[in-house]
């Protein structure tokens, strides 16, 4: 039995429970272990589904360029796709973002340009402006803009959400995602709520993020906006892809809860896992605990990528004591 190229093995995640970590918790606590897709992160099945969808409108041709900002992991899974259907890829990104993301990228065949971080969306530096005026530029070029594809929602609503449903047997309750793009949990989360619309679905959010002052109040606040270093979720824009009418709840996690919990996913649970699976599995937890998550309930957690990304970051001690994530000793 053979796969006719790499890009069939993408999806179909394994689903694993959580033993040690939350094991407060009464009730079922499964993670989807995202990190099993080839190119290591969740943004492989949406990495192929932009591309075959832009295909399917014409809006790329053979031989063409693709051109996105990303911050690594929907990158790779652009390049990935790319490689095998024969497209360039140039990539902007942020100097927030691991080196190690960038090298791959680049051993992937992508051009990367580094953009600052703590510029404004609409500052021509900033990495969503370059990306466009590129496209703009490039001749036979494609900008995919996973903030407002909508093929982005659709991946998950045609692969994660059906593969979480048959995993669990129709018997989730609870779905937790980052907050990223949206893409995740929007696509995800409309299509558990078809099949049942008494699932909850909570998003998780970076303290420094305006999503979860916007989803509480309505309100794009910016000066919720401050740095912090947990890679892939929150923002400071609201994406299209972002369905705020698709959440329950969201809960907010700060960088040292999330990296502290990414590195208790590895020793105690054996799952090498990014910052982002940190700050999941942490808010995950919270909301169980505050609220009626019961002994009956299934919940699943999205956990995006690998801590291979991660390891000079948050399974660094110096790294970590440097930003007073661990004490001294
Ligand atoms: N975690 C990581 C590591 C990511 O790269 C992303 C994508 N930005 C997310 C979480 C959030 O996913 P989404 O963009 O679908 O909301």
């Amino acid at each position: 039995m053979y796969y006719n190229s790499i890009l069939e093995t993408i999806g179909n995640t394994p689903l694993v429970k959580l033993n040690t970590v939350g094991d407060d918790i009464e009730g079922t606590v499964l993670v989807k272990v995202e990190y099993f897709n080839p190119g290591q992160s969740v943004k492989d099945r949406i990495g192929l589904k932009m591309i075959e969808d832009a295909e399917e409108k014409g809006l790329i041709k053979p031989g063409g360029t693709i051109i996105e900002g990303t911050s690594g992991n929907t990158g790779m899974g652009l390049a990935l796709a790319a490689a095998i259907k024969g497209y360039d890829c140039i990539f902007t990104t942020t100097d927030k973002q691991s080196k190690s993301k960038i090298d791959i990228l680049r051993a992937m065949g992508a051009k990367v340009k580094v953009c600052p971080t703590n510029v404004e969306p609409d500052d021509p530096r900033s990495y969503y402006s370059v990306a466009k005026r590129l496209s703009e530029e490039i001749p036979n070029s494609y900008y995919p803009n996973q903030y407002d594809n909508p093929s982005n929602t659709q991946a998950h609503y045609e692969t994660t959400g059906p593969e979480i449903w048959e995993q669990t047997e129709g018997k989730i309750t609870h779905y937790v995602a980052g907050m990223g793009t949206g893409g995740t949990i929007s696509g995800t989360s409309k299509y558990l709520k078809e099949q049942n619309k008494h699932v909850q679905t909570i998003g998780v959010d970076s303290v420094g993020s305006v999503y979860k002052k916007y989803f509480e109040t309505g309100e794009f606040d910016k000066n919720e906006i401050h740095p912090y270093l947990t890679e892939g979720i929150g923002e400071d824009i609201i994406p299209e892809n972002m369905d705020f009418d698709l959440l329950d709840a969201v809960m907010q996690v700060n960088d040292k809860e999330a990296f502290l919990m990414t590195r208790a996913l590895a020793k105690k649970e054996g799952l090498f896992v990014g910052g982002s699976c940190g700050a999941a599995v942490h808010g995950a937890l919270e909301y169980a605990r505050t609220s009626d998550f019961g002994k009956d309930d299934l919940m699943v957690i999205i956990l995006p990528d690998s801590g291979a990304r991660y390891v000079s970051k948050i399974f660094n001690d110096d790294w970590m004591r440097e930003h007073d994530f661990l004490d001294a000793d």
